[in-house]
């Protein structure tokens, strides 16, 4: 096993309350594309007139719901996807007992498919929609079964994924709960992630436990704070660590 690898099996040995904090990274082994790798949604040929930044943005999908949901259907939404290995390890270490929490900026569901069960998700997620008028929520299959706009079946008010939009705050209870797991947390994983996206990446500053451990193919601005970087595909990393390989 790789040194570093086998020194985050000992940290995870001796740590009691880990907490896990992802990005699209965790996900891309299970073929879903993330935003900012050489093959990821912003470094593709969109053959649109928009940045992706504009086209995930509140006062587009407001002004323009058929494109909106045009781009929605098409790049961020995967139903067939599956967890992966480091969806799995994390589940694992949750029915252990050692991880108290993980918080993800991903919206793909795939930790709860894993089994993972204390979850923040602070961009919210597309298995859940609602309708913007009355209220009444929509699964996943019916926004992308579904021709163009998903309108709601009682009202005909138009559907919104609960997916935080640029534009949008994020939800203060899903906040202040993912604050409260890294203040009480004495290990800190780090993954799959730029740490560009505000104010989900100005969590880690509320860290204050023993290990900070960052697992990320590529640098990040938080590298020089870690006691352990693993520059690695993390679903190897987690599996490896959490005895899945
Ligand atoms: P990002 O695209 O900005 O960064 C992803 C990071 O993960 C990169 O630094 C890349 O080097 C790294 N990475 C990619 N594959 C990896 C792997 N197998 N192992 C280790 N590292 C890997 O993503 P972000 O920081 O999460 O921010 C982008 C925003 O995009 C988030 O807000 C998120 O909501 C959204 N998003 C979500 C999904 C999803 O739900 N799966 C997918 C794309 C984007």
């Amino acid at each position: 096993m790789d040194p570093k690898v086998e020194k985050l099996k000992e940290i995870i040995d001796e740590s009691e309350n880990i907490v896990f904090f992802g990005g699209a990274g965790v996900s891309t082994s299970s073929g879903i594309p993330d935003f900012r790798s050489a093959d990821g949604v912003y470094n593709q040929q969109l053959n649109r007139k928009f940045s992706p930044e504009e086209l995930v943005s509140h006062s587009y999908f407001v002004r323009y719901p058929e494109d909106f949901f045009d781009f929605y259907k098409e790049k961020l939404v995967y139903p067939e996807a599956e967890p992966n290995n480091c969806h799995k390890g994390l589940a694992k270490l949750e029915k252990d007992g050692k991880l108290k929490a993980v918080i993800t900026q991903n919206i793909d569901g795939l930790h709860q498919k894993a089994g993972s069960e204390n979850v923040f998700e602070l961009h919210g997620s597309v298995k859940r929609n609602y309708c913007t008028h009355c209220g009444k929520f929509f699964d996943e299959d019916y926004v992308m079964d579904s021709d163009g706009v998903p309108v709601c079946d009682v009202c005909g008010g138009v559907i919104k994924p609960d997916v935080v939009l640029y534009e949008e705050g994020l939800d203060p209870d899903v906040i202040n709960g993912a604050v409260k797991a890294i203040q009480n947390a004495d290990t800190l994983i780090v993954g799959g992630t730029s740490l560009v996206v505000y104010p989900a990446a100005g969590l880690i500053d509320y860290f204050r436990g023993k290990n900070l451990v960052l697992i990320n193919k590529s640098s990040t601005p938080a590298d020089n704070a870690a006691n352990l970087v693993i520059n690695d595909d993390i679903a190897k990393v987690i599996g490896e660590a959490t005895g899945l390989e």
